[in-house]
């Protein structure tokens, strides 16, 4: 079977890539040069038989993925803005994001005749209501739905702008199912802060997002321990896997969810990487202190359904302390190989 996968330099996609060349799979990447193409290549040096790139400069334009999606069986869509270094929430982030969901559809649509499944890579970003805060008592699920609306998104901070694209992107495929009749069905998975070992190359001069919110805790740039501002988590390589059953399981179809191992907080982080073995003293030193033990997720922090995702796709989700500290031990070596 043949996947295409979009953004698949990005750090949650060569985990899936990892997962689908493992499981059989023929993978077509979609990246937006050639230079990530390579990059992508060098990091499956043994797969080049069930591995190809194509290279889609702009993949916002109309038809973008007109010719990447002829013969592929499914559809793994997880490109979409990821940074904060904005300076147009339009143009940048909002439209990017629609338009790439949309335009994945319409292309599958006219010229993905095989194709059975899209997955989408959502996020709870999608779930979470900022307006409610911390929203002691509630219990976030599927049937959740962030209400923020495009018009207050175009003038909002770079990280609000983005959890709006995210919400509107996903808001903008449900709104293409309902409204056109589709030989294939989509699912939807939404998860919240991803950690893990990145397996893609990693710049340290411009990290992604998922590895610079850890390597803070460990490049003594954090004076304090940050407050935490999504209380959930999920670990990469579970969520790559759950990419594949999201494919494979048919009461997946037309279904969204939320794809979390639960909860966590930045102290907690902070206390974790400063208690193991296995973070070296000279890191260990430049973990914040914060207050130690105080700021968990208790009954003051909303809570996380992830039954869902474990009744219909099985997931089997990591703990907190082998997500975070497999981060971590994989950034050090990373940065000291830089
Ligand atoms: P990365 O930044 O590592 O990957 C993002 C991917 O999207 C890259 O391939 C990037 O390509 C591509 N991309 C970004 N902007 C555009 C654009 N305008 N046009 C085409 N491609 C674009 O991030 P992650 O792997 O962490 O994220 C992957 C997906 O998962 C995203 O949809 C993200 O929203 C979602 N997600 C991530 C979470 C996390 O904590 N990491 C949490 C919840 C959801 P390029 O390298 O060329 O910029």
């Amino acid at each position: 079977k043949l996947v295409l996968v979009t953004g698949a330099n990005g750090f949650i996609a060569t985990h899936i890539l990892q997962a689908l060349l493992q499981g059989g799979y023929h993978v077509r990447g979609v990246v937006r040069s050639q230079s990530s193409a390579d990059a992508v290549l060098k990091t499956f040096p043994e797969d080049s038989g069930s591995l190809s790139l194509v290279v889609v400069p702009d993949m916002t334009t109309t038809g973008a993925f007109d010719e990447a999606v002829k013969g592929v069986d499914a559809v793994l869509h997880t490109a979409s803005p990821f940074t904060l270094s904005i300076n147009d929430n339009e143009t940048e982030m909002l439209i990017p994001a629609i338009k790439m969901t949309q335009g994945m559809l319409e292309s599958v649509s006219t010229y993905g005749a095989n194709v059975k499944r899209v997955v989408i890579t959502s996020s709870f970003a999608a779930i979470v209501d900022l307006t409610k805060g911390l929203w002691p008592g509630h219990t976030y699920n599927e049937t959740d739905w962030n209400p923020i609306t495009y018009e207050s998104a175009k003038t909002a901070d770079a990280g609000t702008a983005y959890i709006a694209s995210k919400a509107l992107a996903e808001k903008a495929a449900w709104k293409f199912l309902q409204d056109r009749r589709l030989h294939f069905d989509i699912t939807v998975l939404c998860p919240p802060m991803v950690f893990g070992p990145p397996a893609h190359p990693l710049s340290f001069s411009a990290l992604n997002i998922a590895a610079w919110d850890i390597n803070r805790f460990l490049s003594g740039e954090l004076q304090d321990v940050p407050d935490t501002d999504i209380w959930g988590f999920v670990d990469v390589r579970d969520l790559a896997k759950t990419h594949i059953r999201a494919l494979e399981v048919p009461e997946a179809g037309n279904e969204r969810f939320l794809i979390t191992s639960g909860r966590y907080s930045y102290q907690q982080t902070a206390d974790v990487l400063r208690a193991s073995s296995s973070i070296p003293d000279a890191e260990k030193k430049k973990v914040p202190l914060g207050q130690p033990g105080h700021n968990y997720p208790g009954p003051n922090v909303y809570e996380l359904d992830n039954s869902k995702s474990i009744r219909i796709l099985g997931v089997e989700y990591r703990s907190f302390e082998e997500s975070i500290l497999d981060s971590a031990v994989k950034l050090i070596e990373l940065r000291r190989k830089a």
